[in-house]
């Protein structure tokens, strides 16, 4: 058995879902949790019910709004108390930015955007795609602990059954001292959908959507079907998505049970952003179009038709 801290991200009233499909994945090993800043009561009972034994609230100066540099530091406190194996995190913006950080503070080994891994007699043994997915690594980690991981969202998925956790609450006050590159805000954007990369369902546009305006045909079908929307880059540096929506090699990595693409050629870049999909939809006026060989079900025909089509159809069913 191994001791693992897991860092989750709070994300509304609860924690991002990526720490729940971690603890899942950890049953039988020793786990805490540690989240910095205030997490709501929904938040402590979906961890303690997924097997947090512990869950850590760090707080103090400097860490009101995330910085690389001081959520490092204060992590580093608490895993230099616990005396942990491993930490692990989602690979999310934040988990990316934090734990090669961490790791290298420890001069210590990591393993980067894992699917899936074992713990095996307490011992990490993950799996990584490479280049652009079209290589499965295994890894395992060397040198001395902790171990740092980081783990692709909607990747292990949620555990049909969890044994739940002590998930006794401490509160964690460190002193993270001067943070040389402070953020003194953050603008949330205007959506209110669920990140792209914890999205159970999306719907993007490509290069054909045209202009901005016409995205709302996907923000409407969205809508319907509680999907969030993304773009490819073509749409994005043509200004008409915002790059937060950009999914593949440059932008978001997804793997949602449902991505359906609508107007998008299907680039090896594109690919690496969203193959691991469960299932995929291509709509594509182009039947030689290389996103219908990785979709599982392709619709020949114009997305300005195709979706709103689509959408009413969807109404009759949700
Ligand atoms: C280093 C590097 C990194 C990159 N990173 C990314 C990345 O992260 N994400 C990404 O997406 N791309 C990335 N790219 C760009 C990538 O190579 C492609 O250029 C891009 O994905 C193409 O976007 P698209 O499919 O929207 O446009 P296009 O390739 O132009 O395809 C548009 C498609 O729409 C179809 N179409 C046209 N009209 C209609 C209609 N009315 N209805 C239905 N279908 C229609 C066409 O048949 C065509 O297949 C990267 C490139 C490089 C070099």
């Amino acid at each position: 058995m191994s001791k693992v801290l897991v860092y989750s991200e709070v994300h509304g009233d609860t924690v991002k879902s990526v720490a729940l499909e971690i603890l899942g994945k950890l049953a039988g090993q020793e786990v805490d949790v540690a989240v910095i800043g205030d997490l709501p009561e929904a938040g402590v009972k979906a961890l303690a019910e997924h097997g947090a034994a512990n869950i850590h609230k760090i707080s103090g100066n400097g860490l009101d709004n995330y910085s690389a540099e001081g959520y490092s530091k204060a992590l580093k406190t608490l895993i230099d108390k616990g005396g942990y194996d491993y930490v692990m995190a989602g690979s999310t913006s934040a988990g990316k930015d934090l734990m090669p950080r961490l790791a290298g503070m420890y001069d210590a080994g990591m393993a980067s955007e894992v699917t899936n891994f074992t713990m095996d007699g307490g011992t990490f043994a993950g799996t990584r795609p490479l280049f652009a997915g079209k290589v499965l690594a295994k890894v395992e980690i060397d040198g001395p602990k902790p171990h740092f991981v980081t783990v692709r969202p909607n990747a292990l998925g949620m555990p049909e059954s969890a044994t739940a956790g002590a998930g006794n609450v401490s509160e964690e006050s460190v002193d993270v001292g001067e943070i040389k590159a402070a953020i003194k805000e953050i603008i949330k954007g205007a959506s209110e959908k669920v990140d792209l990369t914890e999205a159970n369902i999306i719907i993007s546009g490509g290069r054909a959507m045209k202009n901005a305006e016409n995205f709302k045909i996907l923000e409407e079908c969205a809508n319907v079907i509680g999907a969030s929307v993304g773009a490819s880059r073509a749409a994005v540096d043509s200004g008409f998505a915002a790059h937060s929506m950009q999914v593949g090699q440059t932008g978001k990595t997804v793997a949602p049970s449902l991505y359906i693409a609508c107007g998008i050629s299907g680039a090896i870049q594109h690919l690496a952003g969203m193959r691991t999909s469960k299932v995929i939809v291509a709509i594509n006026t182009d039947p030689d179009a290389p996103i219908f060989t990785k979709a599982d079900y392709g619709i020949v025909g114009d997305l300005f038709q195709i979706v709103p089509l689509l959408t009413e159809e969807f109404k009759k069913i949700m």
